[in-house]
């Protein structure tokens, strides 16, 4: 049977395909018939182009860097129904980046904002790209103009589970985005579990008709376009679409919705908000966060002003969802139903975490190492890396995630950094994220990084950079001498810098990567 991920999403519109399917911030409506038909006149319009069929039968990508509106996501739908790869591009990247995504994976088509198509086109056509349509969130562009007059009528093209379907490169946090290539087969296995792990509901539920999404995250990102959109398209959902993220309109539409994904930044941003009360999400069934760690605080406070318990999980672009914090009791852990913060959960069905030691040992419950993962959800590889996807994967199998955690006894997974950013001071592991708990634990911080330093005697040491709370005053020396009565010398950093903010990226991530070229030349 036909394999293609479109073809699991459509056979889960509902049966009623005027039913509301998307309605956008702008008002506008579209059901899961308007779904239907402009994904197949997309599709036809791109098995239509005179496109060379390739060598090694890997599928014609298709580059899209536009502002988040329902068309792009269309767009995305009819990728796939064409049996194309998606290659969805971050809307900040300029044109060092387009180029070098461009050039790196050599799309067939090209899709951008009219407003870029000057820049974008040049770098397209340069690296052979025929095909350059435009896209504005305005539901104009020449990629609509031509798909008008194709057919609404359109079959899915034939799939194996192990076929492209996506190359998503990743965020870019710890260095150069590297492409990862997910098949048709791991984006529908983590679908369908997290639908049934997360209680995904088409009747019933707390507003008596089944879930309703509120859509409120970029779309060039694992987070947006895979958990959220597989998630409300194969449970048949309606998602409440919101083309920026503004923290009034999502509270506004809270008492409508029951389900709610954010990165931690969301979170505070709504926190802000005095609107932000017990009354909006008294229907709400789901608040999940991921893409970066959720301050215990943002935890603490959100279940306190609203009554709900955020259930934090962990993915990333090579794998999709790995771990996360149970929805309900899960039997596969003594029914243990508890979402505590600070924690990643449990690994989700059918994904298999291990954590590693240096040398390639197994550790035991609650030491930390390297975490390891493997299962139907986990990617093929990197686009044109080969070395760097063997590197990547051990022996027997395992994706070697780059995180570095534990696992509990209970069975709940931390998150405790990157390897990359740890820091190895005078010979002893120093963890980030357990100094960055500490000062934020101290009166008056909001937020900290303690990224490592070169230093002439220890090899690394720690550098601080903290952020206080509005109206605080803070001092360096006095939270460093505070941390020397609480940690080891060793673990102390060696500097501590007040700051406005941090730097993040779009996915609200700590460019840790800025931070350390900041400081490098500190001590020496
Ligand atoms: P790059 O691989 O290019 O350096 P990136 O790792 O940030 O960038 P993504 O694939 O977008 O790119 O992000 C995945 C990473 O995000 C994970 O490896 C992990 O470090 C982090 N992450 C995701 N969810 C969580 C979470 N709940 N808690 C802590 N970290 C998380
Ligand atoms: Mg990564």
């Amino acid at each position: 049977s036909n394999q293609n991920l479109f073809v699991a999403l459509r056979n889960a519109f509902p049966a009623d395909l005027d039913a509301l399917a998307v309605e956008t911030d702008e008002g506008l409506r579209y059901s899961w018939r308007d779904l239907d038909r402009a994904t197949a006149m997309m599709a036809n319009l791109l098995q239509s182009l005179d496109i060379p069929k390739s060598s090694d039968g890997v599928p014609p990508r298709v580059a899209v860097q536009v502002e988040k509106s329902v068309e792009a996501m269309v767009l995305y739908l009819a990728t796939l129904r064409a049996g194309f790869a998606f290659l969805p591009l971050n809307t900040a990247y300029q044109s060092a980046e387009i180029e070098y995504f461009i050039g790196n994976a050599e799309p067939a088509v090209v899709v951008c904002s009219g407003a870029h198509f000057p820049w974008v086109s040049q770098i397209a056509f340069k690296a052979g790209t025929r095909h350059v349509f435009t896209l504005n969130d305005d539901r104009t562009g020449s990629l609509l103009e031509r798909a008008a007059h194709c057919s609404d009528q359109q079959a899915p093209v034939a799939r194996q589970a192990d076929d492209l379907a996506a190359i998503l490169y990743t965020s870019g946090t710890t260095g150069r985005s590297k492409g990862a290539m997910l098949s048709h087969g791991n984006l529908l296995s983590n679908a369908a579990m997290l639908k049934d792990y997360w209680g995904w509901t088409q009747t019933g539920g707390p507003q008596g008709r089944g879930d309703v999404l509120i859509h409120a995250l970029p779309i060039f990102h694992v987070h947006g376009l895979f958990v959220a959109i597989h998630g409300a398209l194969l449970n048949g959902s309606t998602m409440l679409w919101h083309g920026k993220f503004d923290p009034k309109k999502v509270i506004a539409d809270l008492p409508r919705a029951t389900v709610f994904m954010g990165v931690p930044t969301l979170y505070v941003r709504m926190l802000a908000d005095a609107a932000l009360t017990r009354e909006p999400p008294a229907k709400m069934r789901l608040f999940i966060s991921g893409s970066a760690p959720l301050l215990i605080e943002t935890f603490n406070t959100w279940r306190e002003r609203t009554g709900h318990t955020i259930l934090e999980r962990y993915g990333m672009s090579e794998t999709i969802m790995l771990t996360s914090n149970p929805y309900q009791a899960d039997a596969r852990y003594g029914g243990q139903s508890e979402r505590r913060g600070g924690t990643v959960g449990f690994p989700l069905p059918g994904v298999q975490v291990r954590i590693q030691g240096d040398d390639g040992q197994a550790l035991p419950p609650g030491d930390i190492g390297g975490v390891q993962v493997a299962g139907p959800n986990v990617f093929a590889g990197y686009w044109r890396m080969p070395e760097k996807t063997q590197e990547e994967f051990t022996a027997d199998g395992f994706f070697k995630t780059g995180d570095v955690g534990l696992q509990d006894e209970r069975g709940y997974v931390t998150i405790v950094g990157r390897s990359k950013d740890l820091i190895i001071s005078g010979g002893y592991n120093v963890y980030p994220a357990e100094i960055e708990g500490y000062l934020n634990d101290m009166p008056g911080v909001a937020e900290s990084a303690v990224v490592g330093v070169p230093h002439p005697d220890f090899g690394e040491v720690g550098v601080a950079v903290v952020i206080a709370k509005p109206g605080a005053q803070l001092d360096g020396e006095a939270l460093m001498a505070a941390l020397k009565a609480k940690l080891a010398n060793f673990k102390v950093p060696k500097r501590c810098f007040i700051a406005p903010e941090l730097p993040r990226n779009t996915m609200g991530k700590v460019q840790k990567n800025l931070l350390r070229d900041q400081h490098k030349g500190l001590f020496t």
